[in-house]
């Protein structure tokens, strides 16, 4: 059975083949119109919308073909705002999302802001119209004996962690789950398959014990893919593969980053450390009562590969 370390290699190969793909660069080109928030607005963001998946002004949705739905309250954030000047490039994006637009820091060493207003962004879930571009990351839909095994035992950890774990009904349909540090709960959708709930649960596992929002802090792009990552080895080394989620899902925001797909051989030794110290945790008890004997008697070694799962 693969190691967490081979494991690894095989995440970073997949998320490799996944963002060469031509689907890729078209998804990236419609990503292009999304702004790179501060990270300052990123956790107002979080704060206001825990799921928020996709943010963008009322005018770039517009220009994606979607609409705002009528009666949805906007997610506050802080735009800067710079002294006036020509401005040929705004029909694209909208007078207020130019301004956003220099929201990343980009440009300020011509022009400062000489204020801060607060403006509006929507997730996408707050959204409807034209399907966007996905990324390749599709939900696991199937009902294996694996995952339902992973869940118990997942809970088991959690319930170790001191997390409060609520199998949650969404209202959106978009996030499959979130973990909030501050009161230390992991929401996990009901409505999905018993694979992608183990997936997502490992997932926010993962987030707590990456001490995300507790004091280390990767960035938002660095922190999914460790998150995600974990994921992916924990459940495969168990026999669930979500390949089919988590590269894409890696992929993505990879891509969001400054350093691109570098971003997974930066954070793999997180992950593999993360993963295997899980994977200790998850590990049948027989199993490892059957390990120890070995070593023991290490004539009977060869008897324990049976065990595999
Ligand atoms: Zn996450």
């Amino acid at each position: 059975m693969a190691d967490a370390a081979e494991l690894v290699q095989r995440l970073e190969l997949g998320v490799q083949e996944i963002m060469s793909s031509d689907g890729w660069r078209r998804y990236l080109a419609a990503q292009a119109r999304f702004h790179q928030y501060s990270a300052g607005n990123v956790l107002l963001i979080l704060v206001q919308r825990p799921d928020a998946s996709q943010v963008a002004g009322y005018t770039t949705w517009q220009g994606l073909g979607r609409q705002v739905r009528k009666g949805e309250k906007g997610i506050a954030i802080l735009a800067p705002v710079f002294p006036r000047r020509d401005t040929a490039t705004q029909q694209d994006a909208g007078g207020g999302e130019e301004q956003l637009a220099q929201d990343s820091g980009e440009g300020q060493g011509t022009r400062s802001p000489i204020r801060f207003r607060v403006a509006h962004v929507f997730d996408v879930s707050q959204t409807e119209g034209e399907q966007l571009l996905e990324p390749p990351i599709h939900r696991l839909e199937g009902d294996s004996s694996e995952a339902r095994w992973l869940l118990e035992r997942l809970f088991e950890v959690a319930r170790d962690e001191g997390l409060k774990v609520e199998m949650a009904a969404t209202d959106t349909g978009q996030a499959n789950g979130f973990y909030r540090p501050l009161t230390q709960e992991i929401h996990v959708a009901r409505g999905l398959a018993p694979d992608q709930q183990a997936k997502t649960l490992a997932h926010e596992i993962a987030h707590h014990l990456l001490q995300h929002g507790r004091g280390r802090d990767p960035g938002r792009h660095a922190e999914e893919a460790e998150a995600e990552g974990v994921a992916f080895v924990v459940c495969s080394r168990f026999g669930l593969d979500t390949s089919q989620y988590s590269f894409g899902y890696v992929g993505a925001w990879a891509s969001r980053g400054k350093e691109g797909i570098a971003t997974v051989k930066a954070v793999s030794t997180t992950i593999q450390r993360t993963a295997s110290g899980l994977i200790d945790r998850l590990e049948p008890t027989q199993i490892r009562e059957e390990d120890s004997a070995a070593r023991r008697r290490p004539a009977a070694s060869h008897v324990s590969g049976g065990t595999d799962r």
